[in-house]
């Protein structure tokens, strides 16, 4: 049974595994979110889950079916709640669906699971509902659990050459050259390069506004832009991110 799908497996086949060798269990989380004109509205799920897969591999781990709905869109980091297809659920919601996950993975007898962040808007939320779910299961249990955003892993000397230009910082990398790239690299029927815009970056006031201004994001949803992106590009940052991930989970834990 070499699949790091946990949905592949049989629930017989699942309990051995957790009675057995005891993998790390991978929880991406991600959104359905616009991306400008050339990435789809899954990206940052799509991302997340392929990078959990690649760390999953590296570390004889299994990864769960990602959370695929993120918390809202917000301009500054994912271009807002305005566009069509952007698709986002209450905090509440999603502080839930983690404490339940959490709960149930516990009760598996996991004891190694990896939240793994890829949308920005999401991440105390996770929080949230992490120390909810710990909280449940009580102090007794043997669950321990990482968070953590993967463009965290992406190291200087990576994003100096990814970004030659100057690194926009990650809020702003909506839709642009690290997701594009990532995208090329994981899924490249899926990205339409002769429609990346020209938009960016985008230059917001360091307030917010509520209801948000959408005439402060550019119309395509792009925060800077993806020129630049490339497959070898994607590569890098996948190899890179993966890796260090799975170097985590083996230093990381009790
Ligand atoms: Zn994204
Ligand atoms: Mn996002």
């Amino acid at each position: 049974m070499s699949t790091v799908w946990m949905n592949e497996l049989s629930w017989v086949d699942y309990q051995a595994r957790m009675t057995g060798d005891k993998p790390p269990v991978f929880l991406p989380v991600g959104a359905l979110e616009q991306h400008g004109p050339h990435l789809p509205l899954g990206t940052d799920a799509l991302l997340s889950a392929a990078v959990a897969f690649d760390a999953a591999v590296r570390v004889g781990g299994l990864v769960a079916p990602t959370l695929s709905y993120g918390y809202k869109s917000q301009p500054k980091c994912g271009g807002g709640q305005h566009f069509c297809g952007t698709t986002s659920v209450d905090a509440a919601t999603l502080i839930g669906s983690v404490r339940d996950a959490v709960r149930e993975f516990a009760r598996h007898g996991v004891n190694r699971l990896v939240v793994l962040n890829g949308h920005y808007e999401n991440q105390w939320f996770l929080i949230e509902g992490i120390d909810l779910g710990l909280r449940d299961v009580g102090p007794g249990a043997t669950l321990e659990v990482m968070r953590l955003e993967y463009w965290d892993f992406m190291t200087p000397a990576t994003l100096t050459h990814v970004f030659p230009e100057g690194f926009p910082g990650f809020a702003l990398e909506h839709a642009a050259v690290m997701e594009t790239s990532m995208m090329l690299h994981y899924h490249p029927s899926l990205v339409r390069l002769d429609l990346i815009p020209d938009d960016g970056p985008a230059d917001f006031p360091p307030y917010d506004i509520y209801p948000a201004r959408s005439d402060w994001v550019p119309p395509s949803g792009v925060l800077s832009s993806a020129r630049g992106a490339d497959a070898a590009k994607g590569r890098l940052l996948a190899q890179e991110v993966s890796a260090r991930i799975a170097q985590a989970i083996a230093t990381g834990f009790r």
